[in-house]
C-alpha cells in the first residue's frame, strides 16, 4: 500500500521518502545527515554554508518560536525566553540539576520531589525538556525534507554512552513529538567510529578505540571495544562543564585584564558582554589556523598570539588528559593497548588538544574529518544499515513495540523500548503514592501510545503484603526479562521488605505485522495529542500530592503560622484545586509554582521552630 502526504501549506503531494536519517542531538549544536547511493552527507541550510543548528530555542512574546542560529542571537538580550543546552536537562529530575541553577540563565522549576522530571519556565507557559529537545528536532526534520522534497518520518538520533534509561527514553520520545520513528537510540561514541569505518570488520581480533569528544560546553572520553560488530562500551569518564565555552571565557578574561574592565562593566552591558564572547570565540578559532589575531572593538584591544592562548587553556586541557587517565583505568587498559584515538567535537580543532592527546596516547589521533559531523555522520551509517537489512534481521532480534506499566493517572511508562535488542532486561524504580498501601498492582502493556487505554493490555498481577509505610518510602523494582522468542517475564520486588511477585508473558502473541504498523502510525500521528493529556495528568497528579501535604502542613504547624499566612495559603490551595479540575497544565503548574514560592519561607521557617523545640525538648 503506497501513502501520499499534503503538504498542509500548499496542498501539493509529496512523497514519503524511505531514507532513515541520522541525527546528532547535541548540547551545543544539532546536525542531521543522510546517506545516499552508499554516500553519506550533513544537511545544509539551503544555501548555506553550515550544517550546524545552535540547540537554541527562543519564545517569542507572540507565542511564535524560534530555533538555531536566529534563536542564539537572543541569548544575551533575552535569557528568561531562551533556552540553550536543553540536552543537560533531559530526562533528569529536580535534585539531579539543581546545581545547573546558576549555569541556566531561563528558569527551571523546583518541585522539591525527588521523582519528578524538571520543567522549564518561560513567562506563564511551561515546557518539558522533550517538548523542547522535540523543537530542534523539528527544524533538523524540515531543513531534511527541504534537501529532499519529500517527508521523512524515521531516524537514529545519538546520546552520550553515560546516558541512563530515562534520558534515553526522554530522547525517544522527543524525536516521537517531533513526528519521527526513532528506530534506534545510537551511543556518540559508537556513531564516531562507525564514520571512521571502523565497525569490526578489519580485524578478526577486538579492536579497542578511544574516542575523546571535547564539545561546547561538556568532555565526555569513551573506551569502547568492537568485536564482530558489536561495540561494547568499557568505560566513559568525562566533566559536563568542561568544553569550547570555557576556552571563549578564559579569552575574555584575558582581554578584560587587558583592558582594566570589570566584571560590573559587562554585567551592566549585556551587548557587550555577547560583543566580546562572539570576538574572544572568532579569535580562538581564528587561532587553530594562525599565530595571531587581532581585531579590535570600538576601543577594546582585542589581540592575542596562539602561544598565549595556549598558556590560558593548558589547565583545561590537561583536566581532560586526567579524564582520559582515568577512563582508561576504568576499562583496566594501559595507553598503547588502545588501537584508534578518535577525536569529536567542535574544539578538538585546536591545536594543543591534538598535540596533548596524541601525546598522552602514544600514537596519531583519527582527526581526517570533520569534528562536528562524525556524529551525525556515523548516526546516518547506521541508519542506513538498518534501512538495507531491515527485511531479513530487523523483526528478528528486537522487540516491535514498547513494554511498559500503566502508572498514575492511567499513564504508560515504557520499561523497554520498540527497537531494543532481544534478550534484554531492564529494571525501574517505583513507589507508592498512598501511605500505608500493602498492595501494588501492576498492569503490563505493549504499545506506542502515552495512555494505556491506547495501548494492548498483555496482563497485570498483585504485589501484595508491602509493609505499611508512609507514601513515597517503599522502593518498589519492576523488572523485564524478554527473552529471544518475546516471553516477557517481569518481576516485582520492595527492596526494604523483599515481598516478591512475578508473572510471565507471551509479548507479541496474536498480533500480526500489519497491526503492528497501525499501532505505531497511530503513535505518531496522536504524538501531540498524548504529549497533551500526558503534561496535564502529570501536573494533575503533582498537583493533588502538594493540595494533600498543604493540608498536613496547615495541620502541623497551626501555631507557628499567623493568620493572614494561614489564609494566604488555604486561598492558594484553593486556587490550585480549581485549576486541577480545568484542562490547562499552564494554568495548573502556575498556580503550582505560585502556592510553592509563597509557602517555601514558610517552610523554612517552621523546620527551624521545630528543630528548635525538639532540641528544647532533649533531656541529658
Ligand atoms: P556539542 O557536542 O556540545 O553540541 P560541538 O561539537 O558542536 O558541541 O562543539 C562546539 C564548540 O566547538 C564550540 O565551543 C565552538 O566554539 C568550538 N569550535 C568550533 N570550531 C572551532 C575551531 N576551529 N577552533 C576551536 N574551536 C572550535
Ligand atoms: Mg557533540
Amino acid at each position: 500500500m503506497a501513502r501520499i502526504s499534503i503538504n498542509l501549506k500548499d496542498g501539493k503531494a509529496v512523497k514519503p521518502s524511505n531514507i532513515i536519517v541520522g541525527i546528532d542531538l547535541g548540547t551545543t549544536n544539532s546536525l542531521v545527515a543522510y546517506t545516499k547511493d552508499g554516500e553519506t552527507v550533513t544537511v545544509k541550510e539551503h544555501g548555506g554554508k553550515s550544517a550546524l543548528v545552535p540547540s537554541v530555542v527562543h519564545f517569542a512574546a507572540d507565542g511564535s518560536i524560534l530555533v538555531g542560529d536566529a534563536a542564539k542571537e537572543k541569548l544575551e538580550t533575552e535569557p528568561q525566553n531562551t533556552i540553550y543546552s536543553v540536552k543537560r536537562l533531559l530526562g533528569k529530575s529536580y535534585g539531579d540539576v539543581e546545581s545547573l541553577e546558576d549555569y541556566l540563565g531561563y528558569q527551571v522549576i523546583d518541585d522539591d520531589d525527588e521523582n519528578t522530571l524538571v520543567k522549564i519556565r518561560v513567562g506563564d507557559k511551561f515546557f518539558t525538556p522533550i517538548e523542547l529537545s522535540a523543537e530542534i528536532l523539528k527544524e533538523l526534520k524540515k531543513r531534511m525534507e527541504a534537501e529532499l522534497k519529500a517527508t521523512i518520518s524515521r531516524a537514529v538520533i545519538t546520546v552520550p554512552a553515560y546516558f541512563n534509561d530515562s534520558q534515553r527514553q526522554a530522547t525517544r520520545d522527543a524525536g516521537k513529538l517531533a513526528g519521527l520513528d526513532v528506530l534506534r537510540i545510537v551511543n556518540e561514541p559508537t556513531a564516531a567510529s562507525l564514520a571512521y569505518g571502523l565497525n569490526g570488520q578489519q580485524s578478526d581480533v577486538a579492536q579497542k578505540i578511544a574516542v575523546y569528544d571535547l564539545g561546547g560546553g561538556t568532555f565526555d572520553i569513551s573506551v569502547l571495544q568492537i568485536e564482530d560488530g558489536i561495540f561494547e562500551v568499557l568505560s566513559t569518564n568525562g566533566d559536563t562543564f568542561l568544553g569550547g565555552d570555557d576556552f571563549d571565557r578564559v579569552i575574555v578574561d584575558y582581554w578584560m585584564g587587558k583592558n582594566n574592565l570589570t566584571k560590573a562593566d559587562l554585567t551592566t552591558n549585556k551587548s557587550l558582554s555577547q560583543a566580546l564572547r562572539l570576538r574572544a570565540e572568532e579569535a580562538k578559532k581564528a587561532l587553530t589556523y594562525d599565530l595571531k589575531f587581532a581585531n579590535d572593538l570600538d576601543g577594546i584591544e582585542c589581540r592575542i598570539s596562539r602561544q598565549q592562548f595556549q598558556d590560558l587553556i593548558m589547565p583545561l586541557v590537561q583536566k581532560t588528559i586526567n579524564c582520559c587517565r582515568n577512563a582508561l583505568k576504568d576499562s583496566e587498559l594501559a595507553e598503547n593497548e588502545i588501537d584508534h584515538v578518535i577525536m569529536v567535537g567542535g574544539s578538538t580543532r585546536v591545536p594543543l588538544v591534538q598535540e596533548m592527546v596524541s601525546k598522552f596516547f602514544g600514537k596519531q589521533v583519527n582527526d581526517s574529518l570533520n569534528p562536528d559531523e562524525v556524529v551525525a555522520i556515523g548516526a546516518a551509517i547506521q541508519a542506513d544499515v538498518l534501512a538495507g537489512t531491515q527485511k531479513d534481521v530487523l523483526l528478528l532480534d528486537i522487540t516491535p513495540l514498547s513494554l511498559g506499566i500503566e502508572t498514575v493517572g492511567g499513564l504508560m511508562d515504557a520499561i523497554i523500548p520498540r527497537n531494543s535488542k532481544v534478550p534484554t532486561r531492564v529494571g525501574r524504580n517505583y513507589t507508592t503514592s498512598v501511605d500505608g498501601q500493602k498492595n501494588l498492582k501492576v498492569a503490563v502493556f505493549q504499545g506506542e501510545r502515552d495512555l494505556v487505554q491506547d495501548n494492548r493490555k498483555l496482563g497485570e498481577f498483585i504485589l501484595r503484603d508491602i509493609p505499611p509505610m508512609p507514601a513515597g518510602i517503599p522502593k518498589i523494582e519492576i523488572q523485564f526479562i524478554l527473552n529471544a522468542d518475546g516471553i516477557l517475564k517481569v518481576k516485582a520486588k520492595e527492596l526494604r521488605s523483599n515481598v516478591e511477585t512475578s508473572v510471565e508473558i507471551k509479548s507479541s502473541y496474536g498480533l500480526s505485522e500489519e497491526e503492528m504498523g497501525k499501532m505505531l502510525l497511530d503513535s505518531i500521528q496522536n504524538a501531540e495529542a498524548d504529549m497533551k493529556i500526558r503534561s496535564l495528568l502529570e501536573a494533575r497528579n503533582e498537583a493533588r500530592n502538594i493540595i494533600l501535604s498543604v493540608g498536613k502542613f496547615l495541620q502541623q504547624n497551626e501555631t507557628i503560622l499567623s493568620d493572614d499566612e494561614k489564609s494566604r495559603t488555604i486561598e492558594l490551595n484553593e486556587s490550585l484545586k480549581k485549576s486541577v479540575e480545568g484542562e490547562d497544565k499552564d494554568a495548573i503548574n502556575k498556580a503550582m509554582a505560585d502556592l510553592n514560592e509563597y509557602t517555601a519561607p514558610l517552610a523554612h521557617r517552621a523546620l527551624d521552630v521545630n528543630i528548635g523545640e525538639a532540641m528544647k525538648g532533649r533531656k541529658l
